[in-house]
């Protein structure tokens, strides 16, 4: 039996609703909700019904979601997503226009949040990050852009300011050290290759 999201088991307000158990054999360590199963009211498609259901598997670690008519269609589609994941004979990841890392397997089409670093850089140490970001009018081209910081230098990012050149030549000077090395050696080793 998978983890059952509180509000999907018995005694939590989904449960109380719509009742609903799972029906798949989803490993333990799983995690599960679901939802909908309610009527849609839509100008273009008329009224219609929609569910999902949503599993958090550990092996592969990954996210799915299935949709139907009902919620055990929407778990039906779900398991068989798992299954495919479960059958690859070996996952290869493709971007498929994701920034931040996340990939498909071309074969499954497993998604993993983690299959590549991100493309975007940290506009202070170049780093690749998706850590955390805001638009703003680029100094240099005039044109509207999104600055990434990496999590080390997020605190550099003021809210619609960016950091500027002085902050980013001092984080440049850091990198210079050796990791782990304290400023006070880096100095003093960088003096002796002078000599
Ligand atoms: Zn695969
Ligand atoms: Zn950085």
């Amino acid at each position: 039996m998978p983890r059952i999201a509180e509000h999907c088991a018995p005694g939590g307000w989904r449960h109380a609703g719509d009742p609903y158990t799972p029906t798949c054999a989803w490993p333990d360590d799983c995690f599960v909700q679901w939802g909908g199963n309610g009527v849609v009211l839509s100008a273009s498609k008329g009224t219609y019904r929609t569910a999902f259901f949503e599993a958090f598997p550990t092996d592969p670690a990954t996210f799915i979601r299935g949709e139907g008519a009902t919620v055990a269609e929407a778990e039906a589609q779900a398991f068989a997503a798992f299954e495919r994941h479960r059958a690859c004979p070996g996952h290869e990841f493709e971007r498929r226009g994701y920034t931040n890392g996340a990939g498909f397997c071309k074969h499954c089409g497993l998604f993993a949040s983690k299959a590549f670093e991100p493309t975007t850089l940290c506009h202070v140490c170049q780093a690749p990050t998706n850590h955390s970001c805001g638009q703003a009018t680029d100094p240099e081209s005039g044109e509207r852009r999104t600055f990434w910081y990496c999590e080390a230098h997020a605190h550099l990012r003021r809210g619609n300011g960016h950091a500027n050149a002085l902050d980013r030549w001092l984080v440049e000077d850091e990198k210079e050290q050796p990791p782990g090395t304290p400023a006070q050696q880096g100095v003093e080793s960088e003096g002796g290759l002078t000599d």
